[in-house]
């Protein structure tokens, strides 16, 4: 039985007709990988980049942190490995950056604004996955914390500079963001035309659709993505995507709460990224779903 069990753990999910989403895992660290491969997840959805930087006295060089993607990225075959630029700031200082004191971490200087503000900081990380890339073409770029299409531009504006400063033109490296900020749900039809790809963070786009801290317990029913506005975001979202015909992800907590598959699916999210516990009850109830039913609940949230 133990080895039927390990046999299925690797059968991709198929919804009752035959619909194959991708599912992924979101890792923090590279030693994840393994954990990821036993619960049969193609790929990885949302590599954490922070443990590069976090609790570090030095800054991880250009050359250390491309060895390490394209350790990942080797392990996993031809499975995609999206690689999220540095989401610190927020409650996560960082002490090689002397950051200032923010009243509102939270709503201060994180993620892609935090990026966008260090430079040389941002490059080196875009530098290392360029050359990572380079050698591995299921490597895909991520920005966390997008609010305005003019932060995209200028994210992306930096990453061609990069490109020709390696003269490393990468042409096929797709470029992704995070919809996990009410402003981007409400700029999602502009955004999508300048995004390979959308990965819905249910976890921030929650504590700030619905202004309560996504740690805070006494908040944690009005932080959380089974609220209607939530889902109508997410519904938006996939809406502006499916205009613009981009494919529509989740990586938030969201991904491996089996009570939502079905919705999420019919609302048009195509793939899924959750931590590898969460894998073996997410595939399942896939397998438990029919679109033609799932679209029909979705039009609720529509
Ligand atoms: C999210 O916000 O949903 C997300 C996946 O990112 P993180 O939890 O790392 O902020
Ligand atoms: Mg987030």
């Amino acid at each position: 039985k133990k080895s039927r069990e390990a046999e299925d753990s690797q059968k991709d999910a198929e919804t009752l007709d035959g619909f194959c989403p991708d599912v992924m895992a979101n890792i923090s660290k590279p030693e994840e990988v393994i954990s990821l491969q036993k619960v049969g997840a193609r790929g990885v959805g949302l590599l954490r980049t922070e443990f590069l930087f976090l609790d570090q006295q030095n800054l991880p060089g250009e050359k250390e942190q491309c060895q390490i993607y394209c350790d990942i990225a080797s392990k996993l075959g031809s499975d995609p490995l999206i690689i999220r630029t540095l989401d610190i700031g927020g409650d996560k200082p960082m002490h090689s950056v002397r950051t200032e004191s923010e009243a509102n971490p939270f709503l201060g200087c994180r993620g892609i604004r935090l990026s966008l503000r260090y430079p040389e900081l941002f490059k080196s990380q875009l530098k290392a996955i360029i050359r990572a890339a380079d050698l591995h073409s299921n490597i895909q770029i991520m920005f966390p914390m997008v609010a305005t299409v003019d932060e995209l531009h200028k994210a992306k504006e930096l990453l061609n500079e990069c490109r020709r400063e390696l003269h490393i033109p990468v042409p096929e490296l797709k470029i992704g963001i995070m919809i996990e900020v009410p402003a981007a749900v409400f700029n999602a039809e502009q955004l999508a035309k300048e995004s390979d790809f959308f990965s819905l963070g249910t976890n921030d786009l929650a504590q700030y659709v619905m202004a309560a801290d996504r740690g805070n317990a006494s908040v944690s029913g009005l932080a959380h993505y089974q609220q209607s506005a939530i889902l109508k975001a997410i519904a938006k979202t996939c809406n502006a995507a499916g205009t613009a015909g981009i494919p529509v992800g989740i990586c938030g907590e969201m991904a491996g709460d089996p009570e939502f598959t079905s919705l999420l699916l019919g609302m048009g999210v195509t793939k899924f990224s959750a931590s590898p516990t969460a894998i073996p009850a997410l595939k399942a109830s896939i397998r438990n779903v029919d679109m033609a039913q799932a679209k029909q609940e979705a039009l609720a949230c529509f």
